[in-house]
């Protein structure tokens, strides 16, 4: 995962460009589910501003990183993904690998359906691929705070649920980068405790990040990075000039843009590098022994 900072009016605005009466529109629905407390409705219209979130996020799943086709061809790809679920919420169970860690997430109230003001928030969506949001995210929304389906701010809720997932659009939630990075093809917590430790385990775990058999082809995607970042390293390392230096850096410089797939892993392994050249070689020759068993 990575962040894709935007204020809320920059993004009000791509929104309104998109579709110029969406907002209003928008804004008289969320009433009518406040009148009603509680979302229902024959047919939704956030599919219209797909396209804005798939531009803001480069073609990407919001949580694999994963790219998918453009918006001419491949619109139904993704799909709008709720952050906090409009309809309902579903208790998340932790494996116990977690359990063991001490996390405890909040249990999910009874019968009260989900976020029925933000089915229309700018801040409540992703576009996400199909098995992060349709297979795996579900209508869980696990929190470590208190439940408030009755909110309609996301910055004032993530203060008061503290949510165990994190929202990369926008400008308010912490940068994933600053809570998950990348050990060679692995996703892992950038700190060592406290709530932003148990942020990155639930993300990681709930979208299977690290399932190196039920994702096999995110694994298989981060090693063909690796194994393509490393020479480049290499020739940077080695004091190369001219010709040779632009062309490593332009290859480094494409695959850790935020418009490439798996920008998180790239770039750690980038700064791996420069920490610690012989444990990046060590890992790009696992890379590489991963992809000879595989092809
Ligand atoms: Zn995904």
């Amino acid at each position: 995962m990575i962040g894709y900072q935007i204020s809320y009016n920059d993004l009000a605005a791509l929104v309104a460009q998109k579709s110029p009466n969406w907002i209003n529109r928008a804004t008289q629905r969320t009433t009518n589910f406040r009148q009603q407390r509680r979302y229902a409705e024959r047919s939704p219209m956030w599919s219209e501003i797909k396209t804005v979130y798939i531009r803001l996020q480069g073609g990407k799943c919001a949580y694999c990183e994963r790219q998918l086709e453009g918006e001419v061809y491949g619109k139904s790809e993704y799909d709008i993904e709720h952050f906090r679920p409009k309809g309902n919420v579903k208790g998340w169970s932790l494996s116990s690998v977690l359990s063991q860690q001490g996390i405890t997430p909040t249990p999910v109230p009874n019968g009260t359906g989900g976020y029925y003001l933000l089915p229309y928030h700018l801040f409540n969506y992703a576009v996400a691929c199909k098995p992060c949001n349709s297979v795996l995210k579900e209508t869980y929304f696990p929190i470590a705070g208190t439940y408030d389906l009755s909110g309609h701010d996301p910055v004032a809720l993530l203060q008061a649920e503290q949510p165990y997932l994190i929202y990369p659009i926008g400008d308010f939630d912490k940068a994933p980068e600053a809570l998950i990075r990348f050990e060679g093809i692995s996703p892992c917590p950038v700190v060592s405790e406290g709530h932003d430790h148990d942020r990155a385990l639930v993300t990681i775990e709930l979208f299977k990040l690290d399932d190196v058999i039920g994702r096999k082809n995110l694994f298989l995607e981060r090693v063909r990075i690796m194994i393509a970042l490393f020479p480049q390293l290499e020739i940077l390392a080695d004091g190369a000039t001219g010709d040779a230096r632009n062309s490593a850096m332009r290859v480094i410089d494409l695959y850790t843009s935020c418009q490439s797939p798996h920008t998180n892993c790239a770039r750690s392994f980038v700064s791996l590098y420069n920490q610690n050249p012989s444990q990046a070689r060590q890992l790009w020759e696992a890379a590489l022994t991963v992809s000879d068993s595989t092809s």
